[in-house]
């Protein structure tokens, strides 16, 4: 049985992986977060408290660590740049530390904002990053903390993440069922990726001999915009959408304009594909569904 220990166990990613695990492998699992969840099955555990991570880890002795944690509030980053910086580059080193010393397997989260956005073919992981915005400093940070201090270490690059939680679907949804104008950028573009797709891959990567860096987004890519039109299509609403350009939408953050990310690495070392963006959306909603369902 694997001791499999998650820090950010409430956030989209750390929901989709504990999910998954409780489901269908052999685990035993300590989960963390910043906040305990109401039955407190999820402790909490500030990766940005360093005596805590350590002594936490070094008592739970997990075979394996995923570190989901970070701050995701991209234009928050940019005015609370220390809070950023300790949540996405420190913790991490901390975790990395405590799990060089044990020996245990650690999965630790990036992401394609590490790139400027200006290539015009997928990146794949030899691509040399350059990030536009604080929360892409800070990750890329935690990046070269964790590699250094864990060599062992797994870092998987996604992008524009949807599961349990607030997120661009949610919110497109939400707007919809408001009446709401809405308007959606069309020169970004990004392939959305379900936290579920993510965890599935770290499940598979958890029983291989990898390490270094990978980049885990669903396949193909689409404009912000695409992705909008998607999501209405998929649920049978009929909406008026805009297509607008990014200095239409100014924001805090600069974000790339194409980060869309190659699994190259997934693909040629293991013959690992993730799910079409359209077909993983498709998986989501479905479920989204049923759970509405349920609620009545
Ligand atoms: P979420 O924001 O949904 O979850 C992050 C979790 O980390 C939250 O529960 C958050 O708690 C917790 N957390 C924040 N600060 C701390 C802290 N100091 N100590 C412990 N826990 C903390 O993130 P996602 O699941 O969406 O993202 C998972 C990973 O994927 C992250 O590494 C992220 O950078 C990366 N990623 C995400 C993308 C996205 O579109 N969301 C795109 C690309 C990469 P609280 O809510 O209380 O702050």
């Amino acid at each position: 049985m694997k001791r499999v220990f998650i820090t950010g166990a409430l956030g989209q990613l750390g929901r989709a992986l504990t999910g998954l695990l409780k489901e269908n492998h052999d685990c035993l699992l300590y989960l963390t977060d910043s906040v305990p969840d109401e039955k407190n099955v999820v402790k909490k555990l500030d990766i940005t408290d360093e005596a805590s991570v350590k002594a936490e880890i070094s008592a739970f002795r997990p075979d394996v660590i995923v570190n989901c944690a970070a701050m995701t509030a991209v234009d928050l980053c940019e005015t609370e740049q220390e809070k950023a910086y300790n949540i996405n580059a420190l913790g991490p080193k901390y975790i990395a530390e405590a799990a060089n010393e044990i020996n245990a397997k650690l999965f630790h989260i990036s992401t394609d904002y590490v790139y400027d956005g200006q290539a015009d073919t997928p990146y794949v992981e030899e691509s040399r990053p350059n990030p536009i915005s604080v929360y892409g400093r800070t990750k890329l940070a935690g990046d070269y903390y964790v590699m250094g201090c864990c060599p062992d270490a797994v870092i998987l690059h996604t992008s524009g993440l949807y599961g349990e939680g607030k997120n661009f679907v949610k919110t497109m949804l939400r707007l919809a069922d408001e009446g709401k104008s809405i308007r959606v950028v069309a020169d970004q573009f990004v392939t959305p990726t379900s936290a579920l797709e993510l965890a599935r891959v770290i499940v598979f990567l958890m029983n291989t001999d990898c390490r270094g860096k990978y980049h885990a987004t669903c396949e193909g890519s689409t404009s912000w915009y695409g992705f909008a039109c998607k999501i209405f299509e998929l649920t049978g609403r009929d909406v008026r959408i805009d297509a607008i350009s990014t200095p239409e939408y100014p924001a805090p953050a600069k974000r790339p304009p194409y980060s869309v990310l190659d699994n190259k690495k997934l693909r040629e070392l293991h013959g690992y594909y993730m799910k079409d963006w359209a077909d993983a959306l498709k998986e989501y909603l479905d479920g989204i569904e049923r759970y509405r369902c349920h609620e009545i």
